[in-house]
């Protein structure tokens, strides 16, 4: 073919990348001492390696250290060891290091890009474009974090000595949004990346030799499991951050219930992508492309269901599979592939297995006419029809390159398609009506929205996910909150209930039966077991009886707050209104309240008075905060704005303390509500008549039914329950230290949010038991990308 024949005919060429640096680097190191540990370069104690290869091959790499348990004691005590001069460092010599590592990197960027893409597999044009400069923007854009601490984090203060374990698909990326807010924090880490994709943290460890990071402060140990394991184990460590499957995320949830320490999940996700009729369909198109066969379908917000309205629908797939066939699989090495191989033969498997069972549940498999290279683990890019909802390929992560599609005919219908998973991390939303777009956007269960887009992420905007998509954010201010902790104002350990507690004698002119009952759905309702609980009061008589919840009781209550719409749907305005009303109708009581507090607790008046006029003044504060505590708009180096809305959590089960019981009752309720969640309350098991006696102020201030639910009973067991309830998106508890525990490890089921005390309670009247700190607790961040621009 001459030079004319070759212009007309626009064939790719071949445009390998040199790999000479890379290989230089492979064959310079000794990769059996590849466990960077205070500093030093050791081998695993075991001398036990692993091996890594090359994708798009299958040949050996490299055989690199395994850590066990004794190593990864050994990285935590470095890291323990640096932490006091790291923490007290002034926010400027550390923004100064995070900078030095993000000029380091970028010096270092083709070395890095190369690697990633021989390690992983992923097409050269991504880890040079995308996961490399987006790595280094973390660092630049952390080092400014770490001076802004003290404005912008009053009172708060980096967590400690933190353990991050991190997945295959962006080995570097996933590092640099786990170490930058960490270091920027005043942590040290200790971080384990995959054991298929160990190289570019190894060259990683190598710059921070060279940008000065103090020993011990980074700690980069490789291994598999039994070393991701033992770091979520060690009790040296105060913090986990975990990206990786929701199956690991789930055993990790359990096994750090009830340890304290703080835990922040990145999980799966099969997250939708809505094409409405009136969408720019060749953009779309365009954007399919990114969001399903970037990284070959191995990412976790991967637009793997694509909804599109039925009027388009054949319109809109011809297109998909006339791209498709255009999409260039080949050598990740080579500028123009668009498609390298998946990870690891594993993964390759998986894939094809989940396939064939798509298939074999009604799916219509169909792959664009291209060869496959001959060696290495590559998958064509694959579009499944005829999926139906319930079809594995559309419930299950696949994690490769496989969209399924469903068609929707009006916008109720796709924001309950794109809503039917048990994951909740992005969602794509295509139209030229932006209005639809921005009004489909807050009701997707979704960590990020991106509106006419797909994968853009950036430093400054959250990322995360709702449900079982794990729970945390990464990236900005939100990200930083991970890694920072707030000093909130201990009040008394909590004790299991006892059945001493009991009281024996009748109180004096007690004869007529005031049994309270339960409060669910707006109305006051008998517990289904039939079965009542003594109330004691202060010297030990009969106060009166409240109803014993059970099991059926919550999940009424459950149903309840969930089918309330008029809650989470009203105006920040209009609940601001009714917690006022709560605050009004309680001060109408106050004496009543007063006197109740006294009889039971057996505080003084005085201070009984006190602690109802603190519950009506915090119900003022709520009030007045629920159209105030918003999100933020960020501005990423894009032509897009992010709207970081703040959401309700949803469904919140709050198991209020029996210290200041009225006031930590409200002080619990009154965030929740203020920010739109819907909330089944379990109050002090011991001092329950403090809550049965609000129905009445409730009834009287406008809540709508199924806003505010309460079940008396045994805290032990309805914690349990709640725990369990799949339904419940939330869960803050103050209990004795096994309840608390025993929830937390219950609540895997859904991933819901967990906040306990962990056997701890707050002293409630304190100003740090109130405001942001639990405001931040009853919401979700949602980040909703709207770029702008022809
Ligand atoms: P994985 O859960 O198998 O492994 C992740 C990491 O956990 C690895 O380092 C592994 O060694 C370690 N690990 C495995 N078992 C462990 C255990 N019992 N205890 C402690 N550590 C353990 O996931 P993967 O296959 O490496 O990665 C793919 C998954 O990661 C996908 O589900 C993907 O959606 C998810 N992911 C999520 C995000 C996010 O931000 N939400 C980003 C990237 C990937």
């Amino acid at each position: 073919m001459n030079i004319l024949e070759r212009y007309h005919a626009m064939e790719y060429g071949p445009a390998p990348e040199a790999r000479n640096e890379a290989d230089a680097w492979l064959a310079g190191r000794d990769f059996s001492k590849a466990l960077f540990i205070g500093g030093d370069w050791k081998a695993a104690s075991s001398g036990k390696t692993f091996e890594t290869s090359e994708p798009s091959s299958g040949k050996l790499l490299a055989k690199v250290s395994d850590a066990n348990a004794a190593d990864i004691d050994a990285a935590v005590a470095a890291a323990t060891k640096a932490l006091p001069k790291w923490s007290a460092s002034s926010g400027y010599v550390r923004a100064k290091v995070l900078y030095a590592i993000g000029r380091a990197m970028q010096r270092h960027q083709r070395l890095f890009a190369v690697l990633e893409s021989i390690d992983n597999g992923k097409p050269i044009r991504e880890s040079r474009d995308i996961d490399v400069p987006l790595a280094i923007r973390h660092f630049i854009h952390h080092a400014g974090w770490a001076q802004a601490l003290d404005r912008d984090f009053p009172g708060q203060k980096g967590v400690g000595v933190v353990g991050q374990i991190i997945p295959w698909n962006f080995p570097l990326l996933m590092l640099a949004w786990k170490i930058a807010p960490a270091l920027a924090a005043g942590c040290t880490v200790v971080l384990k990346p995959a054991e298929f994709t160990p190289l570019t943290a190894i060259l990683f460890a190598e710059i921070c030799e060279r940008a000065g990071v103090p020993k011990g402060v980074v700690n980069i140990v490789q291994g598999g499991p039994e070393a991701g394991a033992a770091i979520v184990n060690h009790p040296g460590i105060q913090k986990i951050a975990f990206t990786g499957s929701s199956e690991v995320g789930k055993i990790i949830r359990k096994a750090t219930a009830g340890s304290g320490k703080k835990l922040s999940l990145e999980l799966g996700g099969k997250s939708a992508f809505i094409v409405f009729e009136d969408a720019d369909l060749d953009s779309a198109v365009e954007g399919l492309v990114d969001g399903i066969w970037f990284n070959q379908g191995q990412v976790c917000c991967a637009g793997s269901r694509l909804l599109v309205q039925e009027g388009i629908a054949e319109a809109f797939i011809a297109k998909v599979k006339t791209r498709m066939s255009r999409l260039r699989v080949g050598s990740p090495l080579d500028k123009n592939t668009d498609i390298g191989p998946l990870v690891d033969l594993t993964q390759l498997d998986r894939v094809k297995g989940l396939i064939a069972e798509g298939a074999r549940q009604g799916a219509v498999c169909w792959q664009p006419d291209a060869v496959l290279p001959s060696s290495g683990y590559y998958h064509l890019p694959t579009l499944a029809t005829g999926v139906s909802p319930a079809n594995i390929l559309a419930q299950e992560e696949v994690f490769g390159p496989v969209l399924a599609t469903m068609t929707f005919r009006n916008t109720e219908e796709a924001i309950e398609l794109a809503n039917n998973t048990r994951y909740g991390l992005a969602a794509s939303v295509w139209s030229e009506n932006v209005n639809l777009a921005l009004h489909v956007a807050p009701q997707l269960k979704a960590g990020v929205v991106w509106v006419n887009g797909t994968n853009m992420f950036d430093a400054a905007c959250g990322f995360g996910g709702y449900r079982e998509s794990g729970f945390g954010r990464e990236g900005g201010r939100e990200g930083m909150f991970e890694y920072l902790v707030a000093k909130l104002p201990l009040g008394p350990l909590i004790k299991p209930a006892t059945a001493s507690a009991q009281p024996v004698e009748q109180a004096e002119g007690s004869a007529i039966d005031r049994t309270a009952k339960l409060f669910i759905g707006g109305k006051q309702v008998r517990p289904d077991g039939n079965y009542s609980l003594a109330v004691a009061t202060a010297k030990g008589k009969l106060a009166g009886e409240v109803g014993l919840g059970s099991r059926k009781d919550i999940r009424d209550a459950v149903s309840a707050a969930r089918g309330c719409k008029a809650w989470p749907e009203a105006t920040a305005y209009n609940r601001s209104q009714v917690l006022y009303y709560l605050a009004e109708n309680l001060s109408g009581r106050a004496d009543e309240f007063t006197a109740r507090l006294v009889q039971l607790t057996g505080v003084p008046a005085k201070a009984a008075r006190e602690e109802v006029d603190q519950s009506i003044e915090r119900l003022f504060l709520y009030a007045g905060l629920a159209d105030k505590f918003e999100g933020r708009v960020h501005q990423p180096p894009a032509r897009a704005v992010t709207l970081a809305l703040h959401e309700p959590v949803g469904v919140l089960g709050i198991v209020a303390p029996d210290n200041q019981p009225l006031l930590g009752f409200i002080s619990l309720i009154a965030p929740a509500l203020a920010m739109g969640n819907t909330v089944v309350a379990v109050p002090s098991e011991r001092y329950p008549l403090l809550a049965t006696d609000l129905y009445q102020v409730i009834e009287y201030s406008d809540v709508p039914a199924g806003a505010i639910n309460i079940v008396t009973g045994r805290t032990a067991e309805l914690a349990g329950v709640l725990a369990k309830h799949d339904d419940v998106d939330g869960l803050w508890l103050f209990a004795d230290a096994e309840t608390c525990a025993k929830a937390e490890a219950d609540s895997i089921g859904n991933l819901k949010r967990v906040w306990s005390g962990n056997g701890r309670s707050l002293d409630w009247a304190s100003e740090e038991a109130a405001g942001d700190a639990l405001l931040r607790r009853a919401v979700e961040v949602k980040n909703v990308w709207v770029p702008y621009g022809d």
